[in-house]
């Protein structure tokens, strides 16, 4: 089911500011659609009014063609999954996957069916007879999914669900939560604070900050074309190289004369405007090059070497003393204390107005 917000604003009683202004957004049918953000920046408050749990102050909000704003939640055809899923530790997992279901007095056939068909999905058909206390975070995790899945509704709603399970379990449930997207092929609309599970989840971000959309869309743009510095360093680790400087004949140079860029053919006809002016630079740390052609160098003094395995990760400083990072394959060699010269990868250099933040090219 397509899901439509339109200039939704959200303004808590009491509060004196919005916490939620022109939200407009537009979710297709069977999206992985994630709202990323920082703490506090109105997620929670956004899927609440999806789901009917807070009132909408300004906008509309469709699903399909049907105007939902006073919809109560139980006819929205919708299922919600926590970040604390308190499942009911008297009953047994088999009870709690039916409990919405019998208290709807639905079918026991039906019921049978849909909480035995979502626990095969779900892999917890051995523990069905299990009591929430005998079975891992992991499992119970599962079972708060599967509550969610025998209603089959129309939307997920999940909140930050993965939050309080450990990494690697957390790294386990992102792929199985894919897999069962893929499965179910039903809109799903979740909220997290990680960059990672919004990127690898994903078939549409959505990120928030101080209740504004900074930017929305797949993936890989958000990567590639962040739309401002705010998502630039938000998406990615290590956090994207900034320096700050202006355009000086066509070359971007930075403040304390350290870098300079040779801007390519593409970037340069965008940024003639800026001649003069003020601009950033932002460059990933795996878009510097070390050896071969380097076009424009610049030095750099590595402090600390992190090695991670595939990759190292250089720290290191430029002459005038700013920081930078540096990402190179995990078998090239080098050490604290030495000083080595580094190249860009001309076409992946991010230019952002220093004024507005904004995107230039
Ligand atoms: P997030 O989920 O992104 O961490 P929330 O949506 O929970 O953020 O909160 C966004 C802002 O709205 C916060 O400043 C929070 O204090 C405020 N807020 C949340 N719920 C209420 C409420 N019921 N009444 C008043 N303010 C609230
Ligand atoms: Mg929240």
């Amino acid at each position: 089911m397509d899901v439509q917000l339109i200039n939704i604003g959200k303004k808590y009683e009491g509060r004196s500011n919005y916490t939620l202004r022109n939200i407009n957004l537009e979710i297709k049918d069977k999206d992985f659609c994630v709202i990323l953000g920082p703490s506090g920046c109105g997620k929670s408050t956004l899927l609440r009014m999806i789901a009917g749990l807070n009132s909408i102050t300004e906008g509309d909000m469709y699903f399909g063609e049907r105007r939902m704003n006073t919809v109560p939640p139980k006819d929205r055809d919708i299922a919600m999954v926590f970040q604390s899923y308190a499942l009911y530790p008297h009953m047994s997992v088999y009870d709690n996957l039916a409990f919405s279901l019998t208290m709807k007095k639905e079918n026991p056939k039906v019921i049978n069916e849909r909480v035995l068909e979502a626990a095969n999905v779900l892999q917890i058909e051995e523990y069905l007879h299990s009591k929430p206390s005998e079975i891992s975070g992991g499992q119970r995790q599962r079972v708060a999914l599967g509550r969610a899945m025998v209603r089959k509704p129309k939307v997920f709603l999940m909140d930050e669900p993965l939050s309080n399970l450990d990494a690697k379990l957390r790294e386990h449930m992102r792929v199985e939560l894919v897999r069962l997207h893929h499965s179910l092929d039903t809109t799903t609309i979740y909220v997290t604070h990680d960059q990672t599970e919004a990127m690898t989840m994903a078939t549409k971000i959505i990120l928030l900050d101080d209740g504004i959309i900074q930017q929305d869309g797949p993936p890989e743009e958000f990567y590639n074309q962040p739309a401002n510095l705010f998502v630039a360093t938000f998406i990615g680790s290590p956090t994207m190289n900034l320096f700050q400087g202006r355009m000086s004949d066509g070359v971007f140079v930075s403040l304390d004369g350290d870098i300079h860029i040779t801007p390519s053919e593409d970037d340069a006809t965008a940024l003639a405007a800026y001649e003069g002016k003020e601009v950033t630079v932002g460059i990933r740390s795996e878009r510097f090059i070390s050896g071969g052609e380097l076009g424009d160098t610049f030095r750099a003094e590595i402090e600390v070497v992190e090695m991670l395995g595939k990759e190292k990760l250089l720290y290191g400083k430029l002459p005038k003393g700013q920081s930078i990072t540096i990402s190179v394959p995990g078998h090239f060699e080098y050490h604290p204390g030495e000083e080595h010269s580094f190249g860009y990868d001309i076409e992946a250099i991010h230019y952002f107005d220093s004024s507005t933040t904004n995107r230039i090219v």
